[in-house]
């Protein structure tokens, strides 16, 4: 199986360009905050231990994220042909998170590395809408629905995103220029 990250900060696209490139070039895309975003809703024991550090903007904990993480790749490998491709979005966050990859001999194939200034990122999250069934997002300015507040596809109603706010936004990127972004060099 191929398997490339989409790194980056949060907020600098990482989720609309794996969707993009995942569609172009027929990889699935495995995004952790939408897993973790599913178990929150389902309110799942990983849900309702997970819940409290993302509306933080804090990490959940390494041994829960490898997990889940490694549980998801396992099942992809086994229902897909071995030439299939998945691009990671949302992980690793850690050095144990990166050292679980190589300690289960998951090979990566390439890296996309993202960034932008910090005030363009809380601009861009603090305009943004989402429509949790899909993932799909949008932007009041930069990218507004064509329907002020639902999503164009479905018509269902569009969200903000509890960790959008500015606060928040803020812890998470201090978490992302403390953890993550160390991982470059890794
Ligand atoms: P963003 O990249 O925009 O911050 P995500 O949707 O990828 O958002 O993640 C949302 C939240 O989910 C994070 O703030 C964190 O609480 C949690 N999370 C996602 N991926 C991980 C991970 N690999 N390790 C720990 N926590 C994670």
């Amino acid at each position: 199986m191929m398997i490339v990250l989409i790194m980056g900060p949060p907020g600098v696209g990482k989720g609309t360009q794996a969707q993009k490139i995942g569609e172009n070039f027929n990889m699935a895309h495995l995004s952790t905050g939408d897993l973790l975003r599913d178990h929150v809703r389902r309110e799942t024991p990983l849900g309702l231990a997970a819940k409290e550090k993302m509306a933080a903007g804090a990490l959940v904990p390494d041994d829960v994220i490898i997990e889940m993480m490694l549980q998801v790749l396992e099942q992809h490998s086994s229902e897909n042909s071995a030439n299939s491709a998945a691009l990671l979005d949302g992980f690793p966050r850690t050095r144990d998170q990166a050292g679980a990859l190589v300690n289960a001999g998951i090979n990566v194939n390439a890296v996309i590395d993202l960034d932008a200034a910090d005030e363009l990122i809380i601009e861009r999250l603090g305009g943004r809408l989402v429509h949790p069934a899909s993932g799909r997002t949008y932007h009041t300015i930069f990218s507004p629905p064509k329907t002020a507040g639902v999503d164009d596809v479905s018509g269902e109603p569009l969200v903000q995103r509890p960790d959008d706010r500015p606060d928040t936004v803020r812890a998470r990127l201090a978490v992302y220029r403390e953890q993550t972004a160390p991982l470059e060099d890794y």
